[in-house]
């Protein structure tokens, strides 16, 4: 018995939020057929796009926004103020497979999971967002164009980084990234920090130890690094003007229940306490 969803039990959890009023519509499919969702809730006038599990191995944010999106149905004053548009699984395949990247040519169907596995057969869709090659990262796309939202969340878990290496355990449980791409205007960008402030506000209130804001990786793979113009937060923050930040909570990877869980529960407070802001015009205001 696995202890998240599977793609196909994700799909009968959305009946069973269509059921209790949400909208689920298909904003495209993946390379190897499977729908990708987008579920809507809410009538208000401030939207918040939630994008999960672009990496197929990263399963805590999908577990998390499907509860929170449960919740929502209890929340009618939220609902009136907002529009909450979440797509619970943007990598279907990855997740099928528990693997992070995306499969990439129909010829990897008959392929082994080995063979699968090697470069030619897979590649990142979060670093896809400019090119679009893949029908998973054009689907993210449609998503933005049909929900226009007020901010982007883009919700991963990290795996062993440097402070596995070293130490042997994660310091931190949660790491709000953003970019630091130049492009990205000034006040956008000042609405990205706001973002990540809120949410490592709401996660240390929940118990959980919040990196500084792109903090986990400083030495090698940060993102001062890494002002990549091709990932989600700095792709949507530079060519649409949209304020984004990217979440990322302990769990996934190894499996490790006592992680996932922790993981899933700093998603929900820091993704709920960002849409409650949104909802009182306190960030992302027109
Ligand atoms: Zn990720």
């Amino acid at each position: 018995m696995s202890r998240f969803h599977s793609y196909r039990q994700l799909t009968n959890f959305l009946d069973h939020l269509r059921n209790l009023g949400a909208r689920i519509s298909s904003i495209g499919k993946s390379r190897l057929g499977r729908e990708i969702h987008l579920v809507t809730i809410g009538k208000g006038h401030k939207r918040a796009l939630i994008v999960c599990r672009q990496h197929g191995n990263e399963p805590t944010s999908t577990e998390a926004m499907m509860e929170y999106a449960e919740e929502l149905f209890r929340r009618e004053d939220l609902m009136e103020k907002t529009i909450v548009s979440i797509i619970p699984m943007a990598n279907p395949d990855g997740a099928e497979f528990y693997r992070k990247v995306c499969e990439k040519g129909r010829a990897s169907i008959r392929s082994s999971y080995i063979a699968r596995s090697v470069k030619p057969f897979r590649g990142d869709m979060n670093r896809d967002h400019k090119k679009k090659k893949f029908p998973e990262a054009r689907a993210i796309a449609k998503a933005v164009e049909e929900t226009k939202p007020n901010l982007i969340l883009d919700l991963h878990n990290f795996f062993p980084n440097y402070e596995y290496t070293i130490l042997r355990r994660p310091v931190h449980d949660f790491c709000p990234a953003i970019s630091t791409n130049a492009k990205i205007k000034p006040e956008t960008m000042r609405m990205n920090y706001k973002i990540c402030r809120i949410a490592s506000e709401a996660v240390e209130r929940a118990g959980g130890n919040p990196a500084e804001i792109n903090g986990l990786w400083p030495s090698f793979y940060g993102r001062l690094l890494m002002p990549s113009e091709k990932v989600l937060d700095t792709y949507y923050s530079m060519n649409y003007d949209i304020p984004s930040a990217t979440f990322e909570t302990v769990g996934g990877f190894n499996l490790c229940s006592r992680r996932m869980e922790k993981g899933k529960r700093l998603h929900k407070a820091s993704t709920s306490a960002v849409i409650e802001q949104l909802a009182e015009d306190l960030v992302c205001c027109e």
